[in-house]
């Protein structure tokens, strides 16, 4: 099942998309059902993740009836939000894939096999994110170098602390997409990566939530970036070096993970800036990430 949340008419709405284009709005078809268990009816993606496993049931047993496909619309005729409305900072991993560590130590300068021993953790702030066609301002004033990773992104649906890697995907709700934008001037400037990775719309997510019941392995999805047509990053998670058990491990090692956070699980090879030359962002660009079986995240570059 994949949800989206999208705005009707100035109103929040949780969304089921079908197919590839086409959306029921669920908060509308669940409300004469209010009687079924549900103390208040999801107008979006974090509410569903509230309502736990038995509320995700409820609403998986109202959708046995027939889904009146006739209600509903093209996904294009929507106003897509972005899936999840953050109350703290996006996770992030950084340097998972081994063929985009090379790429990056060779642009640097660095010895080309210097892998990280540990998991490099870094977060982007709520600002950043932005929704499914939204636009992503290019900061001329700031960055020579603002560039794309496409990258698998993790949705906790149950609290958890010092969570071991075999109950890992127990706290999973799903998995949606994430265009983690960085300035890469501003990366390397400030030595920490919060400012070169956070600028405001510099984090695209969605365009739905994939429940984990729809992926049966995460670590082995194939993983694209297109920049206005042309292939620029292509990969699987079975390249990454920490799988998705093993950074909901680590990052839960006493620092509680709660229903609604987000975890990006890095970027493969292909990135503008260690492109030879260097190729980055520039307005009017169309950035579109693709994760399979999750969807393809669409942004424009504007100034
Ligand atoms: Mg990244």
């Amino acid at each position: 099942m994949k949800f989206l949340s999208f705005v009707d008419q100035g109103e929040p709405r949780l969304g089921l998309l079908l197919g590839d284009d086409k959306v029921i709005d669920l908060t509308a078809l669940l409300a004469p059902r209010a009687d079924h268990g549900f103390d208040a009816i999801p107008v979006n993606i974090n509410e569903l993740i509230s309502l736990g496993e038995e509320g995700f049931a409820r609403i998986q047993a109202c959708l046995q009836d027939d889904l009146p496909v006739g209600a509903s619309r093209p996904l294009a005729d929507v106003e897509v939000l972005a899936p999840l409305q953050m109350t703290k900072n996006v996770f992030c991993v950084g340097r998972n894939y081994r063929d985009h560590i090379i790429e990056g130590n060779l642009a640097r300068g660095r010895p080309a096999n210097a892998f990280p021993e540990a998991i490099e953790f870094f977060s982007k702030p709520p600002t950043a994110v932005v929704g499914h066609g939204a636009k992503v301002r290019r900061y001329a004033e700031l960055t020579d170098s603002l560039d794309y990773e496409v990258e698998l992104a993790i949705v906790i649906g149950k609290r958890g602390t010092n969570i071991a890697r075999e109950d890992a995907l127990s706290h999973v709700f799903g998995y949606t997409i994430v265009n983690d934008i960085t300035a890469r001037n501003l990366q390397q400037r400030h030595g920490q990566w919060l400012k070169g990775k956070g600028l405001d719309t510099t984090c695209p997510m969605g365009p739905v939530v994939v429940h984990r019941s729809a992926i049966d392995n995460a670590n082995n999805l194939d993983v694209s970036l297109s920049l206005n047509g042309e292939l620029r990053q292509s990969d699987n998670t079975s390249s990454m070096i920490f799988s998705v058990e093993t950074i909901i491990e680590q990052l839960s090692a006493g620092m509680t993970l709660e229903p609604g956070d987000v975890i990006a699980t890095g970027t493969p090879k292909g990135v503008g800036f260690a492109m030879t030359p260097p190729s980055c962002l520039a307005v009017g660009d169309v950035v579109s990430a693709t994760v399979q079986h999750i969807g393809t995240l669409t942004n424009t570059i504007t100034a």
